[in-house]
């Protein structure tokens, strides 16, 4: 068992990772890009490996988000159920990416379907943790009109992690849009509070607010690196880390 003080051990002991849904569709404009996501599957399990508890909450929006396709005969909340449908989907294309990596993996929906995959209880997300699976938390918060920015903070909530791991397409949070506006700077750290008083667009303001009343702290990072959950996961690499 590493140390903390040892370069390869985790900064974190129990961490929650959101990928989103355009993270597994690599260079497709939609659907799933399976190498992107075995790329992703070998970062989760090493993460893993350097010692920390893995949990993953999983987006939806390379098949479907509930605000894009409601409208006309559609919705809101039905179209949020599909969303919501979409999570599981990439869920489970996950689970068996992390399996083929070398690690036992559970996906738990926070909608019951249990002919597919186990429902969502906190105790039995607890317990697979602790037995060194990885966790692919479904169906995001399981209610319409939330993001599963939210579900992935409240999950990190009740499970107690020690942090968000906000896999991106950016390496962090800058001081103005780096893609309008070429002199913004990078954030190393910065406090919850600052971001909101900034303007700093970090999460979704139910999943920010959630995230600052909890006191959790918001690892964002570019997952575009190879390896760098893991090396967000060990505290290291290009990141901001956003925390009280
Ligand atoms: N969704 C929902 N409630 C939740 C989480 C997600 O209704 O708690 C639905 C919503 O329609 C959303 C879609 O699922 O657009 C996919 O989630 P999200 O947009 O957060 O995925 P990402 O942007 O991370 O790929």
């Amino acid at each position: 068992m590493s140390t903390p003080s040892e370069p390869n051990s985790p900064a974190y002991g129990r961490v929650l990772v959101k990928v989103s849904g355009e993270a597994l569709m690599g260079s497709e404009a939609f659907g799933l890009h399976w190498p992107t996501i075995e790329r992703i599957a070998r970062d989760l399990v090493e993460a893993k490996d350097s010692g920390a508890e893995i949990a993953v909450v999983v987006g939806g929006g390379n098949i479907l988000r509930g605000a894009s396709v409601a409208g006309e005969g559609l919705d809101r909340a039905t179209a949020d159920h599909m969303g919501m449908l979409a999570t599981v989907m990439n869920a489970l294309a996950l689970e068996k990416a992390v399996e083929h990596a070398g690690s036992p993996a559970r996906t738990l929906s926070a909608i019951p379907m249990p002919t597919i995959c186990e429902p969502y209880a906190r105790q039995t997300a607890a317990r697979h943790l602790s037995r060194g699976r990885i966790v692919l938390l479904a169906g995001g918060t399981g209610n319409p009109y939330f993001t599963t920015d939210t579900g992935a903070v409240l999950r990190a909530a009740e499970l107690e992690c020690n942090a968000v791991m906000k896999a991106t397409n950016v390496d962090g949070v800058y001081t103005a849009d780096p893609k309008l506006d070429p002199s913004a700077t990078r954030y190393d750290r910065l406090s919850h509070d600052e971001a909101l008083a900034k303007d700093l667009k970090v999460m979704d303001a139910a999943a920010f607010a959630l995230a600052r009343e909890a006191r959790l702290p918001i690892v964002v990072f570019s997952i575009r690196e190879p390896g760098a959950i893991a090396a967000a996961v060990r505290g290291q690499g290009r990141a901001t880390t956003v925390a009280p």
